[in-house]
């Protein structure tokens, strides 16, 4: 594979940043529920908020949607982050609600795109966990039967009746879901925002969130919000705020490559006929999925992490190069193509690998945590969140992922040697083909 000439973007590379960036907060404002983050689970909870009749602010550090909201591969899947077998076999009461979770999740997201009228290229595909070895294909065969019986619209199948490309063996079908440009996307849910009652400023970090008697003061370089509420929908940011459940989550980077456009006839000659998007059963998942520009779009493979501050960051060369090894392994017939730009983003790693919710302190609720399935889980996570603070009891999807107590174990993985580790396996696994 080709990786001179590549334009590495600090942004999304599926769409251009908006223009029309809203004023930072400058002075006092008092309200009824105050929304740290405009991300899809900031922006999905305030929009439910207000349609619900309270009076909401949102404040975003950036500009609303440009975080792992507009970076993120598009592919909305049903699945829950973690390993099946490992997740039901920790969790076996929790278990089952997770996997409705992820899948009304998805319902829930066609639904808000329909009904706000985003018009984001989305085509319904499903998603295939994928197997690109022997070992990998014994692992979807059980993980098939674990998420089945935990009640999953999925099912394994052969690679070549999935209409998957050649280097793929067989996999778990999700049939919920699909693929989607997640930056008209992410933009379109900022359109509707901005059209709504919630006042939103950007440019407007978060610095502080002090619960007191007499409702929540919110602090930003140059006013405060007081709220009697407060929901925190930071992501991968939680951690800089003190008033986050202490390791709630760890920021891990991800990086994402996107190819030249690629004749359509050398496309359908990979025999990637139903266009489903693909993520591997690697410990550390690569995903491929195809576009409207007829480009392949691939990410994860390499993950880091970083105990100093997120800021802005493109993806290292020598990632995009070992995102590329296992483009040219999987797509031998496309070995001649360059990849043409490269980004990635930030999302939240949890111990559990579950996304989750709860209330931080008097007043003060999360919900974060998607593992890098957010597309789907976050706007629904946040919503559900919204009703609650809105009046409503505990939906039992809510309850799936709700948290009594804000207390987190270590993570054993989110840490560099582990992740390194990780990598060093999956290739042995790819070198070896039968693990
Ligand atoms: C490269 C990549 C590929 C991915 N692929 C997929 C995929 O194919 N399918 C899938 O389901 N998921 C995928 N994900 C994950 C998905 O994008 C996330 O899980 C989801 O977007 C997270 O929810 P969010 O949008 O609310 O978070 P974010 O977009 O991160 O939003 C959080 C927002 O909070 C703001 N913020 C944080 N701290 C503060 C503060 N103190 N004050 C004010 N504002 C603050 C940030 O600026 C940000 O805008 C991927 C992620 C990446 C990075």
């Amino acid at each position: 594979m080709i990786t001179t000439g590549i334009t590495y973007a600090s942004f999304t590379g599926w769409v251009d940043p908006p223009t029309d960036v809203v004023p930072a907060l400058e002075g006092e404002l008092t309200c009824d529920v105050a929304v740290v983050g405009g991300g899809l689970g900031g922006m999905a909870a305030a929009l439910r908020l207000a349609e619900r009749g309270a009076d909401v602010v949102l404040l975003e550090a950036g500009v609303c949607g440009c975080g792992a909201a507009s970076r993120n591969a598009g592919q909305l899947t049903g699945a829950p982050a973690g390993d099946p077998q490992i997740l039901s076999a920790t969790q076996p009461r929790r278990f089952p609600g997770i996997v409705r979770f992820a899948e009304e999740a998805v319902h829930f997201t066609e639904k808000m795109m329909r009904e706000i009228g985003i018009d984001c290229d989305y085509e319904p595909t499903g998603n295939v966990a994928a197997a690109v070895t022997r070992g990998q294909l014994r692992k979807a065969r059980r993980n098939a039967r674990i998420l089945r019986k935990a009640g999953a619209d999925a099912e394994f199948a052969d690679g070549r009746a999935l209409g998957l490309p050649e280097g793929f063996l067989g996999g778990i079908h999700e049939r919920v879901g699909g693929m989607l440009n997640p930056g008209k996307f992410a933009l379109g849910l900022r359109r509707a925002l901005l059209a709504s009652g919630v006042r939103v400023f950007e440019h407007t970090p978060v610095r502080a969130v002090e619960p007191g008697d007499a409702g929540v003061v919110v602090g930003v370089p140059r006013g405060r919000v007081r709220a009697e509420r407060v929901l925190l929908a930071t992501n991968a940011h939680s951690r800089d705020l003190a008033i986050a459940p202490r390791r709630l989550a760890t920021p891990i980077w991800v990086s994402m490559a996107e190819t030249e456009p690629i004749d359509p006839v050398r496309l359908e000659a990979t025999g990637w006929t139903s266009r489903a998007g693909i993520a591997t059963q690697h410990n550390l998942m690569q995903s491929y999925r195809l576009t409207p520009r007829d480009t392949i779009a691939f990410a994860v493979r390499r993950i880091q992490t970083s105990r100093g501050a997120l800021g802005a960051r493109e993806p290292d060369a020598s990632v995009v190069a070992d995102l590329g090894r296992g483009f040219h392994d999987r797509f031998p017939s496309l070995r001649d193509v360059a990849i043409r730009r490269a980004w990635g983003g930030w999302i939240a790693m949890t111990p559990s690998w579950l996304p989750v919710a709860g209330e931080a302190a008097k007043n003060v609720f999360y919900a974060v945590g998607c593992n890098g399935h957010g597309l789907a889980q976050a706007p629904y996570l946040g919503t559900l969140l919204a009703d609650r603070l809105a009046g409503g009891g505990l939906h039992g999807d809510l309850g799936a992922v709700w948290r009594e107590r804000p207390r987190f174990a270590p993570s054993p993985v989110a840490n560099a040697p582990a992740l390194r580790a990780a990598w060093a396996l999956d290739r042995l696994s790819d070198r070896m083909g039968t693990r």
